[in-house]
């Protein structure tokens, strides 16, 4: 959902700008392109798979590792297709889909702004809305017409369908979670904006079971730490917000749902749902499974089915919400411009560069040293090609928090240049403490984040 009255975006990226960006230099490529391509479909390269895998490690670290009280599963893509009946998805998962009457574009009705055609700009020359059911079908089975089945559309139902299995396995009492990571698939109508919008993406989902008299003081808890966490990241505090969902555009199952919106230059769009789903999920599996779904208090001896609060967001919303975020273009003393991604250390793709100022026979084996000793300790990128000024430039635009450069006196005392990223500042260190001066120095670039009573929501 997106409320397009925003100001002007402060962001300084464009998305022209940042799908140019990201296929230069092997963030994200459009898939099938040898063959013309396949319609808002992408291929991750070597740095935005290390950029979402950092992503996804963050979350687990937030969500799973860190917590005593969520556990994680991975569930099956395609399920039984009961699944789909029973969360309602087969009957209510549509959007209103409408054709425009002149360029015959089909559009999402709630989509279009001022009754205008965003493709043809005609106005008010729409065909009626008509439901379109987004769940991607297929047939399992050795043949073609096997029984026919469904894609996720999110990864949410494995983990109701699996509450008896994990709750019985982990003897976990409530209040606790669920999370999972993993691909979903959505027909979507309109996709447009880059990865913000695919028909096949990455989901990142927890389910929270508490008892239904603590779940609303639950709600208000996750969206204050899901907001720390986009903070953790790096994206800054003036390009998000949080939004508390109409009673008209609540989801079937929502008790109460807030986006996590950011400031993106189209306008304020959602980065992450935090959803009250109140105890409609296990309620419909029990229903279509005829198993009980409920949990025994122990201390009250009541059987309670849980109420369910759910953070949800996309890797690669995230993703290109943290690469806009980072954007710079600055104006250098002489006049040159500099594109920098301001990424915190931990999302960066590469941490540390290893740069030889040349590819001299005689720097060589110092710096393939230097790059063995930080190799185990940091995602590090080795570069040798062209000037070192236009390296500090690359590895600037491709977000790397420091650079290590390795000169010929490097081979005489064993220091190296350590170059920061953000001040371009220049300090001399021996290689003998690299790894923990490098260490101090990303510590000292993380966000500073705001503890969670000092967040309002
Ligand atoms: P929208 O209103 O943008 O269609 P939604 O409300 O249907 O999204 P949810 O079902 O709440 O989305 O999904 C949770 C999260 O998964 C979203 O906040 C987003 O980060 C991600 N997501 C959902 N659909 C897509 C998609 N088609 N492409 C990329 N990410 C998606």
């Amino acid at each position: 959902m997106t409320n397009t009255d925003a100001p002007a975006s402060a962001m300084k990226a464009d998305l022209e700008t940042m799908t140019s960006l990201a296929k230069r230099r092997g963030f994200v490529f459009p898939s099938s392109e040898i063959y013309g391509g396949f319609e808002a479909t992408y291929d991750y390269g070597p740095l935005g798979v290390a950029m979402r895998r950092n992503i996804r490690d963050a979350w687990w670290r937030a969500m799973v590792q860190e917590r005593g009280d969520i556990v994680g599963i991975e569930a099956a893509i395609v399920t039984a297709p009961r699944v789909w009946e029973a969360s309602g998805h087969v009957d209510v998962f549509h959007d209103p889909m409408v054709d425009c009457l002149e360029c015959h574009s089909r559009l999402r009705a709630d989509h279009i702004e001022d009754g205008t055609c965003p493709e043809c700009g005609s106005v008010g020359r729409f065909s009626e809305p008509r439901n379109f059911n987004l769940m991607m079908r297929t047939n399992v089975g050795p043949v073609e017409e096997g029984t026919p089945a469904y894609l996720r559309p999110e990864t949410a139902q494995g983990m109701f369908v699996n509450f008896e299995n994990v709750q019985q396995t982990t003897r976990k009492r409530l209040p606790f979670g669920i999370a999972q990571i993993g691909k979903s698939f959505r027909n979507e109508i309109t996709v447009k904006q880059f990865i913000f919008r695919t028909r096949e993406f990455e989901q990142m989902e927890m389910e929270f079971f508490c008892h239904p008299d603590d779940s609303m003081t639950w709600h208000v808890y996750w969206k204050k730490e899901r907001l720390r966490w986009h903070y953790s990241l790096g994206i800054r505090p003036q390009h998000l917000r949080l939004r508390d969902h109409t009673p008209e555009e609540l989801s079937h199952y929502s008790k109460g749902t807030s986006d996590v919106e950011v400031h993106y230059p189209w306008g304020w769009g959602e980065l992450e749902g935090i959803a009250h789903r109140g105890d409609y999920d296990l309620r419909q599996h029990a229903k279509f499974s005829g198993k009980s779904l409920s949990y025994f208090d122990p201390d009250t001896n009541e059987h309670v089915i849980p109420h369910v609060v759910e953070p949800a967001v996309g890797v690669d919303r995230v993703m290109l919400t943290l690469m806009m975020d980072a954007y710079d273009e600055e104006v250098l003393d002489g006049g040159d411009k500099r594109v920098v991604l301001h990424f915190a250390p931990d999302v960066a793709p590469v941490a540390v560069a290893v740069l030889p100022l040349s590819r001299n026979d005689r720097l060589v084996p110092t710096a393939h040293r230097v790059w063995d000793v930080l190799r185990p300790h940091f995602r590090t990128q080795y570069d040798d090609a062209q000037s070192i000024g236009r390296r500090y430039r690359r590895q600037d635009e491709i977000g790397t928090p420091l650079c290590v450069t390795i000169d010929f006196d490097t081979i005489d005392d064993d220091a190296v240049t350590i170059r920061d990223r953000d001040t371009m500042a220049q300090v001399r260190v021996p290689v003998n403490g690299l790894v923990d001066e490098l260490r101090t120095r990303l510590d000292s670039m993380r966000p500073q984040i705001p503890s969670i009573d000092e967040i309002e929501v």
